[in-house]
C-alpha cells in the first residue's frame, strides 16, 4: 500500500530525539519532508544529520508563546504550506497534588496544553493551502487511565483530547484530520532512564507483566503508526484515539 508522502511537508515538533524523532524518521523514509523543533541547536542539528536532506530543524521551547511564533515565523520562510502537524513536546514533572506549586502547573499548563493550541492555531492557515492535511496530536495512555504520581500529565493531557474531539467536528468539514495518539511505554532515552532510575528490577518485571505483548515498545513501531495516521491512506480516520501500549489499557473502551 502506499502511503503517498513523497514531497509533503510536515512539522513534527519535539523531535531531536525520543517518539518525536522516531515519526520524523519514518517519514522521511516515506519520502516526505520534516520540519523538527527542540530546544537544544546541538542535538537539533545531530538528528538533521541523521535524517538527511529532507529534514531542517528550528530552535524553539515549546512551553513559550514568543518561541512558538518565532518557530511558525520560520516555518513560513521555508514554505507557505504544510501537509501535516506531529504535536508532542515534553512530559510535564511528576509529582503527587500537595506537591506542586503553582507555579508548576502553569507550566505544565503552557507545556502541554497551550503548545497544542498554539501550534494549532498557527498552523490551520498553512494546512488550509493543502489537499489531504491532518493533525496528529501525541498524548499518553494517562489519557485513558490515570498514572500514579504524574498528576500534571493526567489532568492536562485529557485537555488535549477534549480539543481534539472537538477541532475534529470544527475543521473536519473542511477535509482537515485531526487524531491523537497515547503511546504505552515506548523505549525512549526517557523511559530507558525511568526504568534504570528504578534499581529494583521488580518494577521493570511489573510492568512488563502488566502489558499483554510481554514487551515495551520500539519508537520505530510508534514512528509507523504515526505516519499511517497521518498520511492520506488513511483518510476516513477523524477525531479518533488510538492506543500503541501493547495492551496494557485494560478498559472495554
Ligand atoms: P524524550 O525525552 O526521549 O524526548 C523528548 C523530546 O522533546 C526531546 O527532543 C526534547 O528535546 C524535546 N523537548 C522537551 N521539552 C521541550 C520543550 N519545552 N520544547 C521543545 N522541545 C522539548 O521523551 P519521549 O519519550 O520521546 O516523550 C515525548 C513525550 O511523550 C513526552 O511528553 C512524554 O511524557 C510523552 N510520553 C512518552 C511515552 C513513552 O513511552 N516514551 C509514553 C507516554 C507519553
Amino acid at each position: 500500500m502506499e502511503l503517498n508522502l513523497e514531497n509533503k511537508l510536515f512539522l513534527v515538533t519535539a523531535a531531536s530525539r525520543g517518539l518525536g524523532y522516531s515519526v520524523a524518521k519514518s517519514l522521511v523514509n516515506e519520502n516526505a519532508q520534516v520540519i523538527i523543533c527542540s530546544r537544544n541547536e546541538e542535538s537539533l542539528q545531530a538528528a538533521v544529520d541523521s535524517l538527511g536532506s529532507d529534514a531542517q530543524y528550528v530552535v524553539a521551547d515549546l512551553s513559550k508563546h514568543d518561541d512558538i511564533q518565532s518557530l511558525m515565523s520560520a516555518v513560513k520562510e521555508l514554505s507557505p504550506h504544510l501537509d501535516g502537524l506531529f504535536v508532542n513536546a515534553g512530559g510535564p514533572p511528576p509529582g503527587e497534588f500537595s506537591d506542586l506549586s503553582d507555579s508548576e502547573w502553569v507550566e505544565a499548563f503552557n507545556l502541554t496544553l497551550m503548545s497544542a493550541v498554539r501550534l494549532t492555531r498557527e498552523c490551520l492557515p498553512l494546512l488550509r493551502k493543502t489537499s489531504t492535511p491532518s493533525i496528529l496530536y501525541s498524548t499518553s495512555i494517562s489519557v485513558k487511565q490515570p498514572i500514579s504520581n504524574l498528576l500534571l500529565s493526567n489532568s492536562l493531557r485529557p485537555a488535549v483530547i477534549g480539543m481534539m474531539r472537538t477541532l475534529a467536528d470544527e475543521v473536519g468539514p473542511e477535509g482537515i484530520r485531526i487524531n491523537a495518539i497515547c503511546p504505552g511505554y515506548i523505549q525512549t532515552e526517557r523511559v530507558t532512564q525511568l526504568l534504570s532510575a528504578s534499581k529494583d528490577q521488580s518494577f521493570r518485571d511489573s510492568l512488563l507483566s502488566k502489558i499483554p505483548l510481554r514487551r515495551i515498545g520500539e519508537p520505530e513501531e510508534f514512528g509507523a503508526i504515526c505516519t499511517f495516521l497521518l498520511s492520506p491512506l488513511a483518510s476516513y480516520i477523524h477525531g479518533a484515539l488510538l492506543l500503541v501500549d501493547g495492551g496494557l489499557y485494560q478498559g472495554m473502551m
